[in-house]
């Protein structure tokens, strides 16, 4: 029978590229996020790959949301197998003590809260199912400290705390949670960001041994073999940054 994947932040960047080399493996995706266009517009080349896909929109900081793309999958395809728990936002970029409450609250809202609503529900249907595997994304600003990021440093070293302390408590019952670290991927966010600051382009790349920014394939390859394969990978979180942060 043909496996189920919820991603969230499905329609751009990782987790939109992570749709498409699950499809290539016949998984059938649940395309979560908040913008219907691109969320729509991933869910037809899903079909055209020969998958069953639906959207769902929703505000993963929202609690009613999460339960609701949690139902809504079980609904239509009737298990959840794999859930790549990836949307987040990155924030202002502004030193910590410029950013206001406001920034702080959204932030740790979607990264964070997100992030464990959504292992709290998909986690409570895995198991009734018995078992599944998750990816969580955190980032190099979860594995080291860096100017500018402190908040979302926060939420991301949360990510990985969750991965672990998760594993902790319901490896015993099937669960397999991991989290990927990355640097610097060439998402759209990412390219846009880079157009305008051509030199902070160039810094970047001359940071990471590899001399390279990544590429989403680079991560949608290492989610997918985290979630369809790794039977014995639990609870690591995995640095895909070209050397970056191991050379920090
Ligand atoms: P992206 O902006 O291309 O994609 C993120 C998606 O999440 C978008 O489709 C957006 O609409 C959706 N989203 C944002 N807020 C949401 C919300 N409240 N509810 C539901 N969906 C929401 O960015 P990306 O680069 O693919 O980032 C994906 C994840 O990877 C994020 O958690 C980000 O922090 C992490 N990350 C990215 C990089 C990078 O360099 N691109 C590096 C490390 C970690």
């Amino acid at each position: 029978m043909s496996k189920t994947a919820i991603i969230t932040g499905g329609a751009s960047g990782l987790g939109q590229t992570t749709a498409f080399y699950l499809a290539e493996e016949g998984v059938n995706v649940s395309v979560v996020d908040i913008s219907e266009d691109s969320g729509n517009e991933t869910v037809e080349k899903l079909k055209e790959k020969g998958v069953d896909a639906i959207f769902i929109k929703a505000d993963v900081s929202k609690v009613e949301d999460v339960k609701n793309y949690v139902d809504k999958t079980l609904e239509h395809f009737g298990s959840i197998d794999y859930f790549f728990n990836n949307a987040g936002i990155s924030g202002s970029g502004k030193k910590f003590l410029e950013t206001d409450i406001q920034e702080i609250d959204q932030i740790v809202g979607i990264n964070l809260l997100g992030a464990l609503y959504g292992l709290r529900y998909v986690g409570e249907a895995m198991l009734k199912n018995g078992g599944g595997s998750i990816v969580n994304t955190a980032s190099s600003a979860g594995v080291i400290g860096q100017a500018s990021v402190v908040t979302y440093g926060a939420t991301k070293h949360g990510i990985v705390g969750m991965t672990k302390s998760l594993v902790a408590e319901y490896a015993k019952d099937g669960l397999r949670v991991n989290a990927i670290a990355p640097g610097p991927i060439q998402t759209p966010m990412v390219k846009k960001f880079f157009e305008d600051n051509p030199d902070m382009k160039e810094s970047a790349e001359a940071g990471i041994p590899q001399k390279r920014l990544g590429q989403p394939e680079d991560v949608a390859e290492l989610v997918t073999f985290l979630l369809t394969k790794a039977d014995y990978i639990n609870g690591e979180t995995v640095r895909i940054d070209g050397g970056f942060t191991n050379t920090k």
